[in-house]
């Protein structure tokens, strides 16, 4: 799917929640999204960076977004029933969850590894992911056809040495999103898939591989095509899926 071509008009009079989407690959998601019709709620840790892409979605004529700082390392349950409070009131309905907002940690031995740190990668990469799908759920079994899609990585499929937490927790992603989607795939109208993005020129690629040379791997609009197909009603059945954007 990494060919589609999204129609314009895709994902028109749908809402979807970003998370992470003030930089990187959300943005970009963010933007893909908003520009073929959908209502993006905008959420991440730094309110600049998502007043910025507010105003680009703005810019570009493309449907009002709406922003909600919350950090993911801090957030509870509490948090999430309040955000879920806010999308119902004002939109009345959901359907779909990017959850893109990840972070890297350490890349050390696991015989070093910080437990602090340890938490703080699960607690984003992991926890966060969970609390607000729960959260969410009442809303999305509420769409005709609803979408959530996870983040993994090369390391979610493969833990390799020294990738720490961030790789438990990608791991932990793609069961958590085989596992959903097997509790919801007869039950719901909810479609449950992982992306794993492939090599994309963000910050968190840049300190990943401090001696790559950006321009040797794919800008975040690269890989828009397969988030448009998940995320609109041409993947209507495909759940329990992971799926290489690249
Ligand atoms: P970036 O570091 O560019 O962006 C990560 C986003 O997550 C930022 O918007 C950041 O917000 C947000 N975020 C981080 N911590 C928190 C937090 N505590 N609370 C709320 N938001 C938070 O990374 P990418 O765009 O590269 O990564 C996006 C996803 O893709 C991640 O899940 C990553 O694991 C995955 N991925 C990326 C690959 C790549 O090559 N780039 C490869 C494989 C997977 P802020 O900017 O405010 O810090």
């Amino acid at each position: 799917m990494n060919n589609y071509e999204a129609p314009p008009g895709l994902l028109a009079d749908r809402v979807i929640l970003v998370t992470g989407a003030g930089d990187g690959i959300g943005r970009a998601a963010a933007k893909a999204l908003a520009a073929h019709g959908a209502t993006v709620v905008l959420a991440g840790r730094t309110l600049a960076k998502l007043e910025k892409v507010y105003d680009e979605i703005e810019a570009n004529g493309d449907p009002q977004p709406a922003l909600v700082p919350v950090d993911f390392s801090i957030a509870g349950p509490e948090e999430y029933r309040q955000l879920a409070d806010t999308i119902e009131s004002e939109f009345g309905h959901l359907d779909g969850i990017l959850h893109n907002a990840g972070m890297l940690g350490d890349i050390t031995p696991l015989e070093m590894y910080d437990p602090d740190t340890w938490d703080t990668v699960m607690k984003v990469n992991l926890r966060a992911p969970l609390l607000l799908t729960q959260a969410l759920l009442p809303l999305l079994k509420q769409s005709p056809d609803a979408s959530i899609v996870f983040t993994t990585s090369s390391v979610g499929r493969r833990a390799r040495a020294f990738w720490g937490a961030y790789a438990v927790s990608k791991c932990g992603i793609e069961g958590l999103s085989r596992m959903l989607a097997d509790e919801l795939m007869n039950t719901s109208n909810i479609r449950v898939n992982c992306i794993n993005p492939g090599a994309t020129r963000t910050t968190m690629r840049a300190s990943a591989y401090p001696g790559e040379d950006p321009a040797s791997v794919k800008q975040p609009d690269d890989i828009m095509p397969l988030y448009l197909y998940l995320m609109g009603p041409d993947s209507l059945g495909v759940t329990g899926q992971s799926l290489d954007a690249q």
